[in-house]
């Protein structure tokens, strides 16, 4: 490489060169760090019964600062490029670029296990390289992504060897505010809108409509003026956004009723789900049953059937309960059938938000005056256990559905939330005291709402 496609290389961080002194300087520092923890690490003070921490000091090596000094001299100069993928590139376009002129770096990242993770780069994505003056790598580094883990790929030159490691992306987490009001009747429009620094992503959106469909029916009740805020996260790395986490917060105003939800997570299990704001009304988005039952009398499992006798699978959940116990919905939602239909004697079928549907089979009659169309609420009794249809003694045969197609409700954790303990309840509240706080900043003066 000529001295001035050298120079013509897109520099990283501004920086032409690392000069000699700067490097010495680092490595003395390091070095000095390093001892400094060795010593530590078999100080007196240690617990002597802690054999592990006189493991520690025997396996740190610490830099052999002569080395690197004799290293820097042969190579005084260290260029650092930064380049991205462009559509039709190839390692060696890419290499050329970065400034790279480096057959054994190029053969390593094909080959190598984890170096060739970087073959993967899509368009757009940065890859940054340290080369000497010949054009020789010294380091190679990008961030991968497969599927939702994020790591970042170090190629890095030791002596005349290469060596690829991966490390967990370092993202860094933000958290946006985002304040809108519906103008025309769409929420897609609102959120496109770019009136406060940014458009809200479509993730967002969709969590926003799943968040509020229970109770906000977005085809045909947005009405304009209607207004939501909304807290999320954002993670980013070298100033892009890579992707969007959850809604932590949401607070939408419909026909002047405001619906509020803050996400809460143990921070154990890591399992969560949206409360509403005020902690108290902390609503399951199912009931884990739906009805008072004595025991479950069939699993979601191939068994063979009780009125058929041949071995079929069973799609749903029964459980066994006294004639005309009361059954009750175990979500949000409107009716989407009442009747009899053919083995499942006479059911219910509820339609719940995004495409969530349960279903409620066998039963001896329904809540009095119960249609379709109808909009009730989770626990709201919507008939009674019978044995209608196929069915050998009464039960409730319960279905969850989703799209259509019976999910075993058992395995649903994360639609089956668990309630509070109290010591949650004082993490949620004080969580939830932050979110309504932010939530008054965002929400504009003179506009008075009931809170629900
Ligand atoms: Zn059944």
């Amino acid at each position: 490489m000529n001295p001035i496609q050298k120079f013509t290389h897109q520099l990283w961080h501004g920086l032409a060169r690392t000069s000699r002194k700067t490097r010495i300087v680092a490595g003395g520092t390091a070095a000095l760090a390093l001892a400094a923890f060795g010593a530590t690490a078999v100080a007196p003070i240690a617990d002597p019964a802690d054999v592990t921490s006189k493991s520690v000091s025997e396996d740190l090596q610490l830099p052999n600062l002569a080395d690197q000094i004799a290293a820097l001299q042969q190579n005084q100069q260290q260029f650092t490029h930064e380049e991205r993928i462009r559509p039709g590139d190839s390692l060696g376009s890419v290499f050329t670029r970065l400034g790279i002129t480096d057959a054994q770096a190029q053969a390593f990242v094909r080959s190598d296990r984890l170096a060739r993770g970087i073959l993967t780069l899509k368009n757009g994505k940065r890859i940054q390289a340290e080369t000497d003056e010949n054009g020789q790598l010294l380091s190679l580094r990008a961030t991968v992504a497969n599927k939702d883990d994020l790591k970042t790929i170090t190629v890095t030159r030791k002596g005349d060897k290469l060596v690829a490691s991966a490390t967990a992306a370092q993202l860094e987490r933000r958290v946006e505010m985002r304040s809108r009001e519906i103008q025309n009747g769409s929420l897609y429009s609102a959120t496109d809108a770019n009136t406060d620094g940014g458009q809200i992503p479509d993730q967002i959106v969709g969590q926003i409509v799943e968040m509020f469909s229970t109770s906000i029916d977005f085809r045909g009740d947005l009405k304009r003026g209607d207004r939501f805020n909304v807290v999320y996260e954002t993670f980013w790395q070298d100033g892009e956004l890579v992707r969007t986490g959850r809604i932590l917060a949401g607070e939408f105003i419909n026909r002047g009723v405001a619906y509020q939800s803050v996400w809460y997570e143990d921070p154990v299990s890591h399992q969560g789900g949206y409360y509403s704001l005020d902690g108290k009304a902390l609503k399951k988005a199912f009931l884990k049953s739906p009805v008072a039952f004595n025991r479950i009398s069939s699993g979601f499992s191939m068994r063979v059937h009780p009125v058929f006798g041949v071995w079929k699978q069973h799609k749903g959940v029964d459980f066994a309960a006294p004639m005309g116990t009361p059954i009750k919905a175990s979500g949000d939602g409107t009716i989407d059938f009442v009747g009899t239909q053919n083995g499942y004697g006479n059911l219910v079928v509820v339609k719940h938000w995004a495409n969530y549907s349960t279903a409620y089979g066998h039963m001896s009659r329904f809540a009095s005056g119960l249609r379709r169309g109808q909009k009730i609420s989770q626990g709201d009794v919507i008939g009674y256990v019978g044995a209608t249809g196929w069915a050998t003694g009464p039960h409730l045969h319960y279905e969850f559905r989703i799209g259509g197609e019976a999910k075993d409700p058992m395995g649903l954790k994360n639609l089956v939330q668990q309630p509070l303990t109290t010591g949650e309840l004082a993490r949620f509240r004080m969580a939830a005291a932050d979110m309504s706080h932010r939530f008054s900043l965002l929400s504009q003066a003179g506009n008075t709402v009931a809170a629900r």
